[in-house]
C-alpha cells in the first residue's frame, strides 16, 4: 500500500512519566499510555515525516506481525494521531454561539467595599460610603431576566458579589427569599454562592448562609505578614486579625458546604506552599485556591515576569505535596491542582475558556449585562441589560470570534482545548482586547499541564481510589 501516511502533530504531546510513555490525545483531552509498538510507530515518523504502510511494516517486521502493525497503525489513523490524507475532523464541534443557556448570575450588590486591599482590581469599586448599591428591583429583574432568556435549566445559580456583598445583606437576604420562590414554585433548584473578605462576618449571618447552603470562599492572602502586605482596612491598618478571628468563627460553624480560601498572588508574594499551609493546615480551609495576578488593573501589583515562573515552580511543590498525600488518599485541598486533576480525569474538552457570555453574565448595580464579575464598571461595552435582555448579536459576535482560533498561537498548541486562549479580562487588561488570547505565559501554563498529567498518571497507577473518591464525586457539581 502506498498511501502516504504523516504523524498529524498537533494532535498529540508525549509525556514521560518514569518508563511509561503517556500519550495525550489533545483533541479529546484524554491520556493513553503508549504500548511498545505504537511507540515505536511514533518514533519512525519522528524520525522520517513522510512514510508509507509499507515501509513502516518492513521496520517492524522482525518484532511484530504483519496484523499487529496493521492494527496499530489503523487505531492511529483513527486517532487523527496519523493522517493517511483524509480531511481531519473539525476539532471544536461548536462553530458558532448563537444561544445563551444561562445558569448562573452574577449580581454586584454594592460596587462599595469596607476594605481598601492595595491591589483591588474591581473597576468599578468605590469607597465604603460612596458604594453603589444594587436595588431590589434590579436584583429582582435580574432573576427574571435569567428565567426569560433560558427557562430550561433544571438548576440555577446566584453568586453574590461586590465591592463586599455583605455590605448589602439586606438585599441578599430579599433576594434569596424571592429566587427561592420563584424558582421554588417553577420545581428548579437554585444554588447561592458568594465571595467575601469575611469580616463582617457574625453568627447571625452565618446561620443565615448555612440555612440556605451558601458555597463561600473566602478572600485572604495567608499568614499575618504576607496578608497583612495588601488587604488593608480604608485607614491603612492590616486586617489578618479580623479575618483570621472570623474565619476561624465560620470554619467552626459551617457545616452546609466546605468553605474555600481564595488567595491573590500580587508583587513580593510568590510562597504558596507557606500560604497553602497556614490556611489549611492552621485554620482549617477545605481547600485553597490561588489567584495568580498577571494583568491588574493597577500594573505595579503584577508580578514580574521572574516571579510568575517562581509562582509556578512553587505551585509544582505544593502539587508534589498533593501528590503524596493523594497516594495516602488523602486531599490536600489544593484547588488549581484538583481542577487541573479533575479537567485531566473528565477529559475537558473547552472551546471557551469559561462560561462567562454563555452560562454567566455578570450584573453591574444598576442592571447592566457584563461578560462576568470582572467586567462589571469596566469600559467595555454592556452585552445588554436585565430589563431589555442579552444583546444577542454582540455576545455571540464577541463568542464567535473566540472560537474561532484561525491563525493564532492556539490554533496548534497542545493544551488549545483545556486553556482556549485564556481569561479575557486578563486580555482585556493587557491587550485591551477581550478576545485576543492571553499569550503572556503559555509555556508556564503547557509546563503545569505536562505536571498534571504526570501527577495523574502516578495517581492512577499507584492508588486509583483517590480518583474514585475525591475526582468522581465533584463531577457535575
Ligand atoms: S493562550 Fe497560549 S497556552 Fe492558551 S491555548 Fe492559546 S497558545 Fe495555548
Ligand atoms: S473571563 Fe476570566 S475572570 Fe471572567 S469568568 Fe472567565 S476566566 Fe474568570
Amino acid at each position: 500500500m502506498g498511501t502516504q501516511l504523516k504523524l498529524v502533530d498537533k494532535n498529540l504531546h508525549e509525556v514521560a512519566v518514569d518508563a511509561k510513555r503517556m500519550l495525550f490525545h489533545i483533541p479529546s483531552s484524554s491520556l493513553f499510555q503508549l504500548d511498545a509498538l505504537s511507540g515505536q510507530v511514533i518514533d519512525l515518523f519522528r524520525q522520517k515525516s513522510d512514510l508509507n504502510y509499507d515501509y513502516v511494516q518492513q521496520q517492524l517486521k522482525s518484532q511484530y506481525s504483519e496484523e499487529q502493525v496493521k492494527e496499530t497503525l489503523q487505531e492511529l489513523v483513527s486517532m487523527e494521531i496519523v493522517s493517511d490524507g483524509r480531511p481531519l475532523t473539525a476539532e471544536i464541534a461548536v462553530k458558532e454561539v448563537n444561544t445563551f443557556p444561562l445558569n448562573t448570575i452574577v449580581l454586584n450588590v454594592n460596587t462599595g467595599c469596607n476594605l481598601s486591599c492595595t491591589y483591588c482590581y474591581k473597576e468599578d469599586l468605590d469607597k465604603p460610603s460612596a458604594g453603589k448599591k444594587m436595588s431590589f428591583e434590579t436584583g429582582r429583574n435580574s432573576i427574571d431576566m435569567m428565567l426569560r432568556e433560558s427557562p430550561d435549566e433544571p438548576r440555577y445559580n446566584i453568586v453574590f458579589f461586590g465591592g463586599e456583598p455583605l455590605s448589602n445583606l439586606q438585599l441578599i437576604k430579599q433576594l434569596v427569599a424571592y429566587a427561592e420562590e420563584r424558582l421554588g414554585s417553577l420545581g428548579k433548584s437554585i444554588d447561592f454562592t458568594m465571595t467575601t473578605n469575611a469580616t463582617l462576618l457574625t453568627e447571625e449571618i452565618v446561620e443565615f448562609l448555612a440555612a440556605h447552603r451558601f458555597g463561600l470562599s473566602i478572600s485572604m492572602d495567608g499568614p499575618q505578614a504576607i496578608h497583612d502586605r495588601n488587604r488593608i482596612t480604608v485607614g491603612g491598618q492590616g486586617t489578618y486579625a479580623v479575618v483570621a478571628r472570623k474565619a476561624k468563627m465560620l470554619l467552626s460553624r459551617y457545616r452546609s458546604r466546605p468553605v474555600g480560601a481564595r488567595v491573590t498572588l500580587t508583587r513580593g508574594t510568590t510562597d504558596i506552599v507557606q500560604i497553602w499551609d497556614h490556611l489549611f493546615n492552621d485554620l482549617g480551609f477545605a481547600e485553597v485556591g490561588f489567584a495568580p495576578v498577571t494583568s491588574g488593573d493597577i500594573s505595579s501589583y503584577n508580578l514580574t515576569e521572574a516571579e510568575l515562573v517562581e509562582v509556578f515552580t512553587n505551585m509544582k511543590k505544593l502539587g508534589q505535596q498533593y501528590l503524596v498525600a493523594a497516594l495516602e488518599n488523602r486531599n490536600i485541598g489544593f484547588s488549581n491542582m484538583h481542577q487541573l486533576i479533575t479537567d485531566i480525569y473528565e477529559g475537558s474538552k473547552k472551546a471557551l475558556p469559561c462560561g462567562a457570555g454563555v452560562a454567566l453574565l455578570a450584573v453591574d448595580h444598576g442592571g447592566g449585562l457584563n461578560l462576568c464579575h470582572r467586567f462589571t464598571g469596566s469600559d467595555l461595552e454592556l452585552f445588554g441589560t436585565v430589563e431589555k435582555g442579552i444583546d444577542r448579536e454582540r455576545l455571540s459576535g464577541f463568542l464567535n470570534q473566540r472560537l474561532d482560533r484561525t491563525n493564532t498561537g492556539c490554533s496548534t498548541c497542545r493544551i488549545r482545548n483545556l486553556c482556549s486562549g485564556g481569561c479575557y479580562h486578563e486580555s482585556y487588561a493587557r491587550y485591551e482586547d477581550p478576545s485576543m488570547p492571553t499569550y503572556h505565559y503559555c509555556d508556564l501554563m503547557r509546563d503545569w499541564v505536562d505536571f498534571g498529567i504526570e501527577v495523574y498518571t502516578r495517581i492512577q497507577a499507584e492508588n486509583p481510589a483517590f480518583i474514585e473518591n475525591y475526582i468522581v464525586p465533584r463531577k457535575g457539581h
